[in-house]
């Protein structure tokens, strides 16, 4: 891997710089940098836009249909009625769970994305197949984008007895993060679904993503509990609760009150900007009350629907529109939640555009950032690690 120096780019927070590459890190930032000899790669960014790597922070890579020809989706409108006919179709269409994920990781990359963290079904049909065909995606492309891995129980945990059993098994074979869902409304049994997960979480010593679609007083109860168990484990700055759509549907003095516990948790939240009707958290409200917040492109092309894509720059302006952002200022805050928020709430030590941070960038034509979630350009080159992995000069 040769070391770069790319020229003249309009850098997120940091105006029109150089920026220097050495053994894969930033090595230097700043205006008019002078060239080096021996061998150094220069790039001409002729003004192009810099951002840092894109970050998934909630994807669900096991899932995708990509490449496996239209798939004409006439699935019912229900939660449970989504999860059996994924279940049902996985068996009946024999999938190649490595083959899927190496499918939707190769577009990720495309569109310039070098973090990502993805759930994995775990449950009793297809035991660990899904979460194998990921991990050997993860260590195939290692050199070109980081994945996390979240062991999930999709289809239930105490409801489907053995389900406990394999995910502690995906967790001592490579799995990252302990996942929980809807404790209420899935298993039916609120603290027993989230005793397990986090006893889990101790006994592997992980982080914890929890999928909380259940709305109103009910998903507010649910969160209550999620930050109880974090405060009595010492979790904090540990848990993500995803969608948390009951955030949206609480009178302002329990909203206030659930805020005030994700604080004094350091509990993130992940929301995607979800396609309907329903309540989705108040984001600005969130993020300016210092609650980390983190988003995701959830399911590629998968029997849940086909509208989501593996592009965090569209993923920004979904996130902007289900939020009536109109502002500069609002669009900069989500460009912060697809870049630096994701990265922190994953924990990437290694991320961001500053000296000694690993050289995850991604070069885009266009004249503001901003605009950039707007127009969505084809990326012009993406860089991990110091490795050009997308190049379309
Ligand atoms: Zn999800």
């Amino acid at each position: 891997m040769k070391d770069m120096t790319i020229k003249n780019v309009n850098a997120l927070y940091h105006g029109f710089v150089d920026i220097r590459i050495r053994d894969g890190l930033i090595d230097e930032i700043g205006q008019s940098l002078s060239d080096v000899t021996g061998d150094t790669e220069v790039i001409d960014g002729s003004g192009r836009l810099l951002f840092p790597g894109f970050v998934d922070a909630h994807a669900h890579m096991d899932k995708s249909l990509l490449g496996l020809g239209w798939n004409r989706n006439e699935v019912g409108p229900s939660l449970q009625e989504k999860i059996d006919n994924e279940r049902r179709m996985r068996v009946e269409r024999n999938i190649d769970f490595h083959q899927q994920t190496t499918r939707v990781a190769e577009r990720y990359i495309n569109y310039g994305t070098t973090h990502i963290r993805s759930f994995v079904d775990i449950d009793t049909d297809i035991g660990l197949s899904a979460f194998e065909g990921l991990a050997k995606t993860r260590e195939d492309l290692r050199d070109d984008v980081m994945i996390q891995i979240v062991a999930f129980p999709q289809s239930g945990m105490l409801a489907r007895p053995g389900t406990v059993e394999l995910m502690e098994s995906a967790l001592q074979n490579g799995a990252d993060l302990v996942g929980g869902l809807d404790p209420s409304t899935i298993d039916r049994d609120p603290a027993a679904h989230l005793n397990e997960i986090f006893r889990m979480a101790e006994k592997y010593d992980v982080d914890v993503d929890i999928h909380l679609h259940e709305p109103g007083e009910l998903g507010a109860f649910s969160v209550e509990l999620i930050a109880e168990r974090t405060r009595a484990l010492g979790w904090q700055g540990r848990v993500t609760i995803s969608h948390a759509f009951c955030l949206g549907g609480i009178d302002e003095a329990h909203l206030q009150r659930l805020i005030d516990l994700l604080l004094e948790n350091d509990i993130a939240i992940m929301s995607h900007g979800p396609s309907g009707t329903g309540t989705i958290p108040p984001v600005e409200r969130l993020y300016k009350a210092g609650v980390r917040m983190c988003t995701g492109n959830d399911g590629i092309r998968d029997a849940w629907g086909p509208l989501n894509m593996p592009d965090m720059l569209l993923r920004a302006f979904i996130l902007a529109y289900r939020n009536n952002f109109r502002r500069d200022d609002q669009i900069e805050m989500v460009l912060d939640i697809v870049t630096n928020a994701s990265a922190r709430m994953m924990k990437v030590d290694a991320y961001g555009l500053e000296v000694g941070k690993s050289a995850d960038l991604v070069l885009i034509d266009g004249e503001t950032h901003v605009e950039a979630v707007i127009e969505r350009p084809p990326r012009w080159m993406v860089i991990k690690g110091g490795k050009i992995v997308v190049d379309n000069r």
